[in-house]
């Protein structure tokens, strides 16, 4: 089988990346890797021992005397020690910008007292740009003891002339400094906005804490961010990401501007990742009026798709279910702004879905997803069927009903495992004993034939790899209330997880020839690992390294040497 290959490729050169050379001359490989574990998500091949690399391309896969027919005198030779080799991670959600800016803001969560918030802040002061705000933060006061509220006054002293936005961990509450609330014109005279509170001192003078919608007023003052701080955030991000073994990211709703700063970035070759990115639905017309579709763009970045939202989140309590929330009767939870009316959202997919652009829909509770399938349903009837590829993002509470159609409809389930083991200690409190059967219901999906693309949802939650593996394959919530597994008959297979994480997202963003698998003619995106997931307790495989990360056939992070 690999020898065809070299036949195939020295015969008639019909390898992308030899269409240059002669057919008499004999291509070498730039690089070789052997004594690898390689685990190759192809079906045709699952496992090899060795793999050639011409210049951004896999060319040769087999065994170490196969691969070493393109050994050529210029051929670097790596040795992986015996170590497993996957294909690139390609995370099908996540919000990149955000996620960035994120590992750079000042860290309070664990921040155990007010005068170690206020050190931290005051050191993150030293090494803020001048014009830049310190914002972030996700402090939790209830860590201190006595549990007050922070105030501007811990603040003051450290951040003079600094403008200080931080946020407490659940969004609900933030504190200004006292350069932000005169900035926002925030006085004793302010009165609460509806839906809002300005929290106050005895003689009715603002702490610094602004709660809920009383935190537009800073929001609308704040700067946007700019394009020095936009590049620094994307290049954190990609080291990290780099760190992590993520090769390929799906960049949910950016901005153009972030757009614009990826487009910056490849064009001056310093994209260490492959990105895919769907801004806001809504907006689809800016695409399709120059006639772009699905999956247009380079190896490094493309676009073609649109990300919208029919409800919220089961944290919140505003993912739309048929049957009401088992802790608040009243609440069958929200529809988004976006669904406003259904029919004005169901037009606006229609027409983007005509233009060719793929549909990547956010939806979490039950009736939210039902009536995303129904309308992607209508849409098949008008625009007829074709290889469409649509998403839903998150596909987290199922309708029992809804499975067979996802997979009648080719409707792919973009779906983070982190977050089963995160919401698995409190869903059932929420949802009850029925719906969370069909909640992350993983294993249903893959028996229904309804294909899997994983992700984070980062910066919501981890970017690493290794923690969506072990959440998918060990369901073991993050309290450790579950070991043997959080609805457990959910649980996935290792294999079938890196399956989902590589071949599934690839698919999902119409890729699975470019990437997703280790095979002869496909891009050379690749991970080594510090441990053999297939054979360590799945208990463990959170705590695995990536010891190096190639991105077309370059080292981007760490090495074997
Ligand atoms: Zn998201």
């Amino acid at each position: 089988m690999r020898s065809t290959w070299r036949v195939l490729l020295a015969a008639y050169c019909i390898c992308c990346c030899c269409l240059r050379a002669a057919p008499q001359t004999k291509p070498s490989a730039d690089l070789i890797i052997t004594n690898a574990k390689i685990w190759t998500v192809d079906k045709t091949r699952p496992q090899a021992e060795a793999m050639a690399i011409l210049r951004d391309r896999i060319v040769a896969v087999g065994s170490a005397a196969d691969v070493d027919l393109w050994h050529g005198p210029q051929t670097k030779v790596i040795d992986a020690q015996g170590k497993l080799l996957l294909p690139g991670f390609n995370d099908a959600h996540v919000h990149f910008v955000d996620g960035g800016d994120h590992l750079s803001q000042v860290q309070l969560k664990d921040a155990a007292s007010p005068e170690e918030f206020a050190r931290r802040i005051g050191e993150k002061a030293k090494t803020t740009p001048k014009g830049e705000w310190i914002t972030g933060g996700d402090w939790d006061e209830q860590k201190w003891s006595p549990a007050n509220l922070p105030t501007k006054e811990l603040v003051d002293p450290v951040t003079p002339e600094m403008p200080v936005w931080v946020n407490r961990y659940d969004g609900h509450e933030s504190l200004a400094n006292s350069v932000v609330l005169k900035l926002a014109g925030i006085t004793a005279k302010t009165a609460d906005p509806p839906g809002g509170q300005i929290v106050r001192d005895p003689q009715g003078n603002p702490t610094g804490v602004l709660r809920d919608a009383a935190q537009d007023l800073v929001n609308k003052v704040m700067p946007p961010m700019s394009h020095a701080h936009r590049m620094r955030a994307i290049r954190q991000a990609m080291e990290h990401a780099a760190s992590v073994g993520v090769t390929s990211v799906q960049d949910m709703n950016p901005s153009y501007e972030d757009v614009k700063a990826y487009a910056e970035l490849e064009e001056r070759g310093l994209l260490t990742l492959r990105i895919y990115v769907a801004p806001l639905e809504p907006d689809w017309r800016d695409q399709a009026k120059i006639g772009i579709r699905h999956g247009f763009g380079t190896t490094f970045l493309r676009m073609g798709a649109v990300k919208g939202y029919a409800d919220g989140s089961l944290g919140s309590e505003t993912a739309y279910f048929f049957d009401p929330y088992t802790d608040d009767p009243k609440s069958h939870g929200l529809l988004s702004e976006e669904m406003h009316p259904p029919a004005a959202m169901q037009q606006r997919l229609k027409s983007a879905d005509a233009a060719g652009l793929q549909l990547c829909i956010h939806a979490i509770g039950d009736r939210a997803i039902s009536t995303i399938l129904d309308m992607f349903e209508q849409i098949e009837k008008s625009n007829g069927k074709r290889d469409r590829r649509w998403r839903i993002e998150h596909s987290q509470h199922m309708a029992a009903k809804d499975f067979a159609r996802y997979a009648r409809l080719g409707v792919i389930a973009s779906v983070q495992p982190y977050h089963a083991i995160d919401d698995g200690r409190w869903a059932e409190k929420r949802i009850g004993p029925d719906r969370i059967k069909r909640t992350y219901a993983f294993r249903t999906f893959l028996d229904n034939g309804v294909r899997l693309a994983f992700g984070t949802d980062w910066s919501v939650a981890p970017l690493s790899p290794m923690w969506s593996l072990y959440a998918a394959v060990t369901r073991a919530t993050l309290d450790g209330k579950n070991p043997g597994g959080w609805v457990p008959e959910q649980k996935l297979t290792v294999a079938e997880s890196v399956e989902a994480y590589t071949m599934g997202s690839a698919f999902a963003e119409f890729q699975e020839k470019e990437k997703g698998s280790i095979t002869p003619g496909k891009l050379a995106d690749f991970v080594v690992l510090s441990d053999d997931i297939f054979h360590i307790p799945p208990s463990s495989i959170k705590a695995v390294k990536i010891e190096a990360t190639y991105l077309g056939g370059k080292l981007v992070y760490g090495g074997l040497e």
